[in-house]
């Protein structure tokens, strides 16, 4: 197994592309060439977990956080990102990060904490609306299985819980073959007119290069007809934050009071108590604030998150209680769920959970 291999598993799962603009997750230092050793999964990579990594014979580190986030105008180990690089390639470590594209996806870093809960109904909190792309395509009645098959073998069509999505409309294409034409069907020269069949699928923008080429490697024509639309439709399944439900709804301060607990936090700072009992709860792990609108439109009775700023405690307006339990510990378990990942799917190397203690901040 190469590491390349394992950046592309993690993209599968996790989409890079999926990461909001302002992200740098990806291979960060490491050859796509080398083997795996070990796996040492964190939620950030310092100094520490480099030197963690190399007693633990690990190779590679995947992090949440990535290490290197606005870019690196020098390395001379006059900071803490720097020292950790020049650690890293000096001891030949690999540093993958995962972080907004794992804060996106229905299985990632929010779906965790909704498990540590014990929510279920579990929803993304606000989908994104510029991923999907229809295809559409035009093939010979004859054809049609394969070109279809083809793009569903590329990832066409999967739609939540369905796959193998299409809508299918029979017609007829005109065509008339040029000179230099080398033509499937017709004359070269003559006006010629071919059953077809307009083929449709749902395409998620990470998908979409391989469905196109195999869509092509698999169709007759010489030039194929073919149409993508890029659509507003929003997709469930990615997004960010998530809402679901309690299993029955808990008295606010005793939930409160669990949380702290499932949540392994020494500090929650919230707002007004203005439910009396908690039952739907929409959660972000991170710096959530941005979705506060988005939690009390879907009428959460809480919102848990990190990084509130004193201002920002206001916009609760007795609408909704906001729980702030700390950007690490909201997080923490991202780590275990990289774990997780890797080990349901990888037997030929070591996984390891880190040890060290990431969390810059302590409570007096
Ligand atoms: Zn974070």
């Amino acid at each position: 197994m190469k590491i390349g291999d394992l950046v592309a598993f993690i993209n599968e799962s996790a989409p890079f592309q999926y990461q909001e603009s302002y992200d740098n997750s990806g291979l960060i230092t490491g050859n796509v060439n080398d083997e795996v050793n070990g796996v040492l999964c964190s939620l950030d990579c310092v100094e520490d977990v480099v030197e963690e990594a190399i007693e633990k014979d690990c190779n590679v580190i995947l992090a949440h956080h990535p290490i290197v986030f606005g870019g690196l105008k020098s390395l001379t180990g006059s900071n803490y990102v720097e020292r950790t690089v020049i650690k890293a390639i000096k001891n030949d470590i690999a540093i993958i990060a995962a972080h907004t594209n794992m804060d996106n996806v229905h299985t990632g870093v929010n779906k965790k904490i909704a498990e540590k809960i014990g929510l279920e109904n579990l929803e993304i909190l606000a989908p994104k609306n510029s991923i999907l792309s229809k295809v559409v395509v035009f093939v010979p009645h004859d054809n049609v299985n394969d070109v279809r098959e083809a793009m569903f073998r590329a990832g066409a069509g999967s739609i939540g819980e369905y796959d193998s999505c299409s809508y299918n409309l029979k017609g007829e294409g005109t065509f008339r073959a040029g000179e230099d034409a080398d033509p499937h069907v017709g004359e070269i020269g003559t006006l010629h007119s071919e059953p077809e069949t307009r083929v449709e699928v749902i395409v998620e923008k990470p998908r979409l290069g391989s469905v196109l080429t195999e869509m092509k490697k698999a169709h007759p024509y010489e030039e194929v007809a073919y149409d993508v639309y890029p659509l507003a439709n929003e997709h469930q399944e990615v997004g960010s934050g998530m809402v679901g439900y309690l299993t029955q709804p808990v008295e606010a301060m005793s939930f409160l009071k669990s949380l702290k607990e499932k949540l392994q936090t020494e500090l929650i700072r919230h707002t007004d108590i203005v439910s009396e009992k908690i039952e739907k709860v929409a959660i972000c792990g991170g710096a959530g604030s941005f979705l506060l609108t988005d939690a009390i439109k879907k009428k959460a009775d809480i919102f848990i998150t990190g990084d509130y700023k004193y201002h920002q405690f206001f916009d609760a307006d007795g609408k909704i209680i906001i729980a702030d339990v700390g950007h690490f510990e909201s997080e923490q378990f991202t780590a275990e769920l990289f774990v997780e990942l890797l080990r349901q799917n990888f037997s030929t190397f070591a996984i390891h959970l880190s040890k060290v203690n990431t969390n810059p901040i302590s409570y007096l």
